[in-house]
């Protein structure tokens, strides 16, 4: 077994992200970290189904949307496609823009409205499926961005939550969120991608425009790994002290029933207010 491979299967087993008799629901963007996530958990003998969210953002989705479907076939397994067009009306884009154009949300980036989106769609959808949990493919650099991000902006508690498996929220209509590319690098995870030839869309989405991230991201790739480790070591941490005194009360959300820290959910905030 390659390393990298020896890596994440002690991530799933040491973490206890899932075992052999869960469903398992991947979230598939077409992109190489959640090729690689349906890959190995597939390899390694999880009951994997796949997950893709059809953001209709132009050609790019398109092509994402063919290599999820390449993929899925070549490792024979089901897919489920979530057209945000035919679901929610309109495409990412479109929703997008029209959320920033309320006044009090024209500060809000793409990819923060993205990601509620994303994270409500991904719960509702994998519940309704029976999934018992939900695998993305987030990396080392990944946690590392967010950590330091929230981290300058003065408030590391936005990441109490983080870590290989979602902690902290016990809800049965909460459905956990596990990463088992968790402590692998980016470079690394194209390098196998691209080693083992696998459908994967390289370039980069093109409403990823959050430019704090960029910076975040071009400091973060003059580290190396041992450092982003440290980094993402270190906010275990510092979360698990945090995870005791956060407060976890779990209410379902007024407008859609959605489990929520508040009586709206995010994705309700956005789109109603
Ligand atoms: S890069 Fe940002 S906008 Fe593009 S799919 Fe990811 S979260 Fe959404
Ligand atoms: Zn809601």
């Amino acid at each position: 077994m390659d390393k990298i491979e020896l890596k994440i299967k002690n991530t799933i087993e040491k973490n206890k992200l899932c075992n052999k008799k869960e469903k398992v629901l991947v979230a598939l963007s077409g992109g190489k970290d959640s090729t690689l996530t349906a890959y190995l958990l597939k390899k390694l003998g999880y009951n994997i189904e796949g997950f893709h969210i059809d953001l209709e953002i132009g050609t790019y989705s398109k092509r994402c949307r063919e290599s999820v479907e390449q993929l899925c076939k070549d490792l024979d397994i089901k897919l489920h496609v979530y057209d945000m067009k035919k679901e929610m009306g309109a495409g990412m884009c479109y929703l997008r823009t029209s959320i920033q154009s309320k006044q009090a949300k024209g500060n809000l980036k793409n990819c923060a409205i993205c990601g509620v989106l994303k994270k409500w769609i991904f719960n509702k959808c994998a519940r309704n499926l029976k999934a018992d949990k939900i695998a993305t493919g987030h990396n080392l650099d990944d946690e590392a961005q967010t950590f330091l991000m929230n981290f300058f902006k003065g408030n590391p508690k936005l990441s109490a939550n983080s870590g290989a498996i979602t902690q902290n929220i016990q809800d049965e209509k909460f459905i956990p969120r596990i990463k088992p590319l968790f402590y692998v690098a980016e470079n690394d995870i194209r390098a196998y991608t691209k080693k083992l030839n696998l459908p994967v869309i390289y370039d980069k989405c093109p409403c990823a425009l959050d430019s704090y991230r960029i910076e975040v991201r071009k400091f973060l790739n003059t580290l190396s790994t041992k450092e982003k480790e440290n980094i993402v070591k270190n906010m275990e941490i510092t979360m698990k002290k945090l995870q005791k005194s956060k407060e976890n009360i779990i209410q379902y959300c007024q407008y859609c029933g959605e489990p929520s820290r508040n009586n709206i959910c995010k994705k309700c905030k956005l789109m109603k207010f």
